[in-house]
C-alpha cells in the first residue's frame, strides 16, 4: 500500500504501517491532553495503542500463518488506523479452508483475553468494566476489553469483517460460492444501515464511519467475487485483441497520434525487428508529444513497466496483475511474438457479456 513504512518481517511476511497511523497517536495524546492527563499518563495512552495494535498484528498473523498451511502465501500486512489488513495471495477455494483462514484472527484475540484474564484473576486485578474503558484506568484491564471487543466486532457476519467470511464459508458449503457471496455482501449491506442509522440516532461519528467502511467492503467483496466467478475457466486468448496495432520502433510520435485517432486502441506495443521491446500508453503519448514534438521515435518511450501475459493463462492471473501495477494493456506473447492485446476494456465487455447471460447471478 502507497505510503506505507516497513516495520520488519515475521515469518517471512513484510508488516509494515501507514501514515495515518500517526493521526491515530496524535487523536490519543491529544485526548489525554484535554482531560487534563499528565505526561505519564499520555505515554501510557500510547503504549496502550501500541499494545492494541499488537494484538491486531497477532491477529492478522493468524489469519497469515493458517493460510500459509493451506498454501497460501501472504504478500503483506498492513496497519491502518481502523485495524490491519492481511493482503493474502488469495482465498482458499474450498470452503473449510476458507473458513479456517477467516476464523484463525478472532481466535488469536480469544487466546489473547483468556490469557489477560487469567493473569488478572490470578493476581486478583481484574477490573470492572466502567474501569477498563476510562482513560487511565487499568492498563492489562483496558487491554483485555479492546480484545473481546476485538473479537465481537470481527465476528459480525458481514464483509469486510472476518465474520462476512465464515458465513460465506458456511453458506459456500451447500450453495454456490457466487451466490453465497451474494448473500453474505447483503448481509453486510443491511448491518451498514443498521449502524448507519444507530449512529444518525446517537450521533455517533464513530458508527457513521463503520457503516461507510462496512458498506463499501461488502460491495468490493461481492464485485471481486462476481468477476472471479464470470472470468473462471476463461484463458487469456478467450478476452484478447487479435486486431490491434503495433508501431516499430522507428515510428514517430505524430504516426502514433494518428494511429489513436484512427482506431479505438489507446495502448500500442513498440516492437524492435518484430520482438516486443514496451509498450506506449496512451497517456505517456501525450505527454511526450507536447515536450518532444511528433518527430521524435516511439522506441525512445515504450516502457516496460507493465508485464505480458501468455495466451494459455488463466484470464483472472493476467487480469489482477494489470490492476496490481495499474496497466490497461499488456501484450499477449507467443515464442517472444506478440499475437494478441489484453485491455481492461475488453475484460469488462467480456463480464457485461457474461452478466447479461446470467441473470440469476444478480437476483440472488
Ligand atoms: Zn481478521
Amino acid at each position: 500500500m502507497r505510503g506505507s513504512w516497513q516495520l520488519g518481517q515475521v515469518a517471512g511476511i513484510r508488516l509494515q504501517v501507514h501514515w495515518t497511523f500517526l493521526i491515530l497517536i496524535a487523536w490519543v495524546v491529544l485526548q489525554h491532553a484535554s482531560q487534563g492527563a499528565n505526561a505519564l499518563q499520555v505515554a501510557v495512552g500510547v503504549a496502550l495503542v501500541l499494545a492494541v495494535f499488537g494484538c491486531v498484528i497477532l491477529h492478522e498473523l493468524g489469519h497469515a500463518l493458517t493460510a500459509r498451511r493451506f498454501g497460501i502465501l501472504t504478500r503483506d500486512i498492513t496497519l491502518l488506523p481502523i485495524g490491519g489488513v492481511a493482503r493474502l495471495e488469495r482465498m482458499p477455494d474450498d470452503p473449510r479452508q476458507e473458513l479456517l483462514v477467516a476464523i484463525a484472527g478472532p481466535a488469536v484475540n480469544v487466546v489473547i483475553a483468556a490469557v489477560l484474564w487469567a493473569v488478572l484473576s490470578a493476581t486478583g486485578t481484574l477490573p470492572s468494566l466502567a474501569d477498563a474503558a476510562r482513560v487511565g484506568g487499568s492498563f492489562l484491564g483496558t487491554l483485555l476489553a479492546v480484545n473481546v471487543v476485538l473479537v465481537g466486532f470481527n465476528l459480525l457476519p458481514a464483509f469486510p469483517m472476518d465474520g462476512g467470511r465464515v458465513l460465506r464459508a458456511l453458506l459456500a458449503l451447500k450453495l454456490p460460492y457466487a451466490r453465497a457471496t451474494r448473500i453474505a455482501a447483503n448481509a453486510g449491506t443491511g448491518m451498514a444501515v443498521l449502524f448507519g442509522f444507530a449512529g444518525l440516532m446517537t450521533a455517533n461519528p464513530f458508527l457513521l464511519f463503520i457503516a461507510l467502511f462496512v458498506y463499501l467492503g461488502a460491495q468490493s467483496e461481492a464485485q471481486q467475487t462476481e468477476t472471479r466467478v464470470a472470468l473462471g475457466g476463461l484463458s487469456v486468448r478467450d478476452a484478447m485483441m487479435t486486431r490491434f496495432t503495433m508501431l516499430p520502433d522507428d515510428a514517430t510520435l505524430g504516426d502514433a497520434a494518428e494511429e489513436l485517432l484512427a482506431g479505438a486502441q489507446q495502448d500500442f506495443p513498440i516492437t524492435t525487428g518484430g520482438r516486443l521491446r514496451g509498450l506506449l500508453s496512451r497517456s505517456a503519448l501525450v505527454v511526450h508529444l507536447r515536450q518532444r514534438g511528433r518527430e521524435a521515435r516511439v522506441g525512445e518511450f515504450a516502457s516496460g513497466g507493465c508485464q505480458t501475459a501468455t495466451e494459455y493463462e488463466p484470464l483472472e492471473n493476467a487480469v489482477a496483475r494489470m490492476r496490481e501495477t495499474r496497466c490497461n494493456s499488456i501484450p499477449v506473447l507467443r515464442d517472444g511474438l506478440v499475437v494478441g492485446l489484453l485491455t481492461l476494456e475488453n475484460v469488462s465487455e467480456l463480464l457485461l457479456l457474461a452478466g447479461a447471460g446470467r441473470g440469476s447471478l444478480r437476483s440472488g
